[in-house]
């Protein structure tokens, strides 16, 4: 423990102010001079000593193994080869210009080849010479080349087993400049050579032991050279453990910060409303997950702190009941409460659910949208100015600086992703104390991320489907089978059902095969001349999409044709096949919203994802998954896993309050989990930051941030 602290005051951490080693500009390192480091500044954000020891490699090569050239086979990973060069020779001219070597080892020839760097691939590499050889093979013509392998002279008797060796990420500019992975590993064999071990630690001594971690200098070295397969994993859980550990620390400190400063309205009377619902009115049993989220609910509600809810949970889930209820708790404490969806249709079924779930109760509830205009608008709004109107259902319109409310006490959003942050905090200024927040996603953000990202908002999961539902039954069906597919349709048809037929483009267009909306309904009119079809798209005007829309919730037309208009919120429980013409051209987050919008009655339903044979790999696996699973979360961390994390619809703004180097909130989520509780605890133990064994984490935090906040400058 002396020893740690006696290092803190020698030489504080990475990239302190100061003269000391590690924040010494890269340029003076030995090897580099001011135009390197201008390269390795600029393209891998290396500017001092330490910075090189953060350029973390993306992976290793097991060099434990020399192949022979006459093992070599198509698609091989990096190999090693030993043996020596006969021979040099240039092709070409000018920026065509490429040296090539024959290269053998006795049991056959490669050929090596180098389109850059070449004058100093002649000025060091020797014929004769025995190299040990790494690279990667690429077959061609029968014959095995090798593109900028790396040569390293091994002497007779020298041991060839070179371990595991890293890899490190090079640009193309990087390249050009002679940076290879090995000139990396020399350039961090330096610094480790300057200021040996004598780097500050990150972390406490304490807090290493506590959770089982090596410590900096090791784990840096570990990173860059790793002794064997078995340490290197240490090393590595080492580091991505104090990156989540930071980024967990400053959101939660965040959030504690604003639970802190935030009031919020008590709501302490679970009253008439409330009750004569509960006990009367109820159309069904409640789900035990949304018993759970109701009293989570109600726990914030009388806390004292403003509510800020993200309620995760799959389409049909039953959100709208538990955002109602929420509402109805707020109506009983005096209050006013306004539900928020993303359209127009969707704020008048919404309208239309909680007045039939009202019916009776003697609390008035009224639409706001787009659609209300003149004297009714008039009378919308001064009624909820005098607080006659108690649950106010619309759509963004709600937001709008000339909607006053009397006494707004809870904010209900529903469809999160269509709302930014910034029109959340508008609805903050509709009152003296900002309203309790439940935002309301039915687009599951897979609960590693929100964790990271929301880490704000608290987050309740509605896990469970009301039962009785039947799970929709998808299907993969290639173009051509359509014969088959319609066979069905009509079949599902006579049987009383309705079906959606959604096309990804409205309007035709010539460079792509794409079947679009029109050709689409065209094409269904003479299919099905039998049956009534109708269609919506977004170029439609609002009326003649509720038309539409109306005439299928009302079974006038058996089959809707539609673009992804109808994909949020849309209730028609009689329809229960969803055709998805040209699926490889959605994501799965958006598929799984199309599907949703059948299964929702008592017949088992099915969703058809059509698409042509020849499928890329990342398609066919979005295909795939969409058959094996019903899961919104599963298919949420999927997508995730497919698209990377910064992609996820809603987050991309949001991004992280620091850069991951290492770790991967989705790979690493079990370590996030444990970095998180860590975090949560060392605020909870030190809420007022003095502790001094934990000096280091308050300092190494303020230096992240005060980076962040200095690159944000820059940029
Ligand atoms: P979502 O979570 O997608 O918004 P909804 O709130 O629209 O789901 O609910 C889907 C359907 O399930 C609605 O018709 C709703 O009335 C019904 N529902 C909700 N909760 C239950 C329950 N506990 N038991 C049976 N049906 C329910
Ligand atoms: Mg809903």
């Amino acid at each position: 423990m002396t020893c740690a602290s006696d290092t803190n005051d020698r030489l504080p951490p990475r990239p302190a102010a100061g003269g000391d080693v590690l924040a010494q500009d890269v340029k003076f390192l030995k090897g580099v001079g001011p135009a390197r480091a201008a390269v390795l500044r600029d393209e891998a954000g290396v500017a001092t000593f330490g910075d090189l020891l953060y350029f973390y490699p993306y992976k290793y090569i097991d060099r434990s193994v020399v192949y022979t050239v006459s093992q070599l086979q198509e698609d091989m990973p990096y190999v090693q080869l030993r043996g020596h060069i006969l021979d040099f020779a240039t092709e070409g001219e000018g920026r065509k210009k490429r040296l090539k070597a024959v290269f053998t080892d006795g049991t056959g020839y490669v050929e090596l080849v180098w389109f850059a760097g070449i004058k100093y691939v002649e000025k060091t590499l020797k014929v004769n010479q025995t190299y040990l050889l790494l690279g990667k093979p690429t077959s061609f013509n029968g014959r095995f080349s090798f593109p900028h392998p790396e040569l390293e002279v091994v002497k007779e008797g020298e041991s060839q087993d070179r371990g595991l060796q890293s890899t490190y990420h090079l640009t193309d500019r990087m390249k050009r400049s002679g940076f290879t992975s090995k000139t990396i590993r020399e350039l961090v064999a330096r610094v480790f050579d300057v200021v040996k071990d004598r780097m500050a630690e990150t972390l406490p001594p304490y807090f290493l032991a506590k959770h089982r971690l090596v410590s900096l200098p090791a784990a840096l070295r570990q990173i860059h050279f790793p002794q064997s397969a078995t340490v290197l994993p240490e090393a590595q859980r080492r580091l991505k453990f104090e990156e989540l550990f930071y980024l967990q620390l400053d959101i939660l400190r965040y959030a504690k910060d604003r639970e802190l400063s935030r009031a919020g309205f008590l709501f302490p009377r679970v009253g008439m409303a409330f009750m004569r619902f509960y006990k009367e009115k109820l159309p069904f049993e409640l789900t035990g997950a949304q018993k759970r989220v109701i009293k989570e609910i109600r726990k914030d509600m009388v806390s004292g702190h403003q509510m800020n809810r993200l309620l995760q949970g799959d389409v049909g889930s039953g959100k709208t009941m538990v955002a109602f209820m929420a509402c109805l708790i707020a109506i009983d404490n005096g209050f006013q409460a306004c539900i928020m969806a993303p359209t127009e249709i969707l704020a008048e079924q919404h309208l239309k659910t909680v007045q039939g779930w009202l019916d009776g109760l003697d609390v008035e509830a009224a639409l706001l949208t787009g659609n209300v205009t003149g004297a009714r608008r008039k009378r919308v709004l001064d009624d909820l100015a005098s607080g006659k109107i108690k649950l106010l259902v619309g759509t963004h319109a709600l937001i709008e600086p000339t909607v006053s409310f009397l006494n707004l006490g809870l904010a209900v959003i529903d469809e999160q992703h269509r709302f930014g942050v910034r029109q959340r905090a508008r609805l903050w200024a509709k009152n003296t104390i900002a309203p309790h927040v439940l935002v309301m996603t039915a687009t599951p953000i897979p609960r590693t991320l929100a964790m990271t990202v929301y880490g704000d908002l608290d987050v309740s999961v509605i896990d469970e489907l009301p039962p009785g539902r039947k799970p929709v039954k998808t299907l993969h069906y290639y173009a051509e089978n359509h014969a088959r597919l319609y066979d069905g349709i009509r079949h599902e048809i006579k049987a009383g059902r309705q079906v959606y037929f959604v096309f990804p483009l409205i309007e035709e267009n010539e460079k792509s095969d794409l079947k679009n909306l029109e050709l689409g309904y065209e094409h269904l009119l003479k299919v099905f001349p039998e049956f009534h079809i109708g269609k919506i798209h977004g170029r439609m005007k609002p009326a003649e999409k509720e038309q539409a829309m109306r005439e299928f919730a009302a079974n006038h037309t058996n089959i809707l044709v539609s673009t992804t208009v109808i994909e949020v919120g849309v209730n028609v429980p009689n329809a229960s096949v969803m055709v998805i013409e040209d699926a490889n051209r959605f994501g799965l987050a958006q598929l799984h919203q199309l599907r949703g919008r059948v299964g929702r009655g008592a017949e088992q339903s099915y969703c058809i994802l059509v698409t042509k044979r020849q499928l890329s790999e990342n398609t066919r696996r979005r295909m795939a998954v969409m058959v094996e699973t019903n899961d919104g979360f599963e298919i949420a961390e999927e997508d995730m896993r497919l698209r990377g994390p910064g992609d996820i619809e809603g987050t991309q703004q949001s991004g992280l309050p620091f850069e991951l180097k290492i770790a991967n909130i989705v790979k690493d989520s079990p370590l996030l989990a444990e970095a998180r509780e860590a975090a949560r605890e060392l605020i909870n133990n030190d809420p007022y930051e003095k502790l001094p064994q934990n000096d280091v984490v308050w300092t190494q935090l303020r230096r992240l941030k005060k980076q962040i906040a200095n690159f944000s400058a820059i940029s």
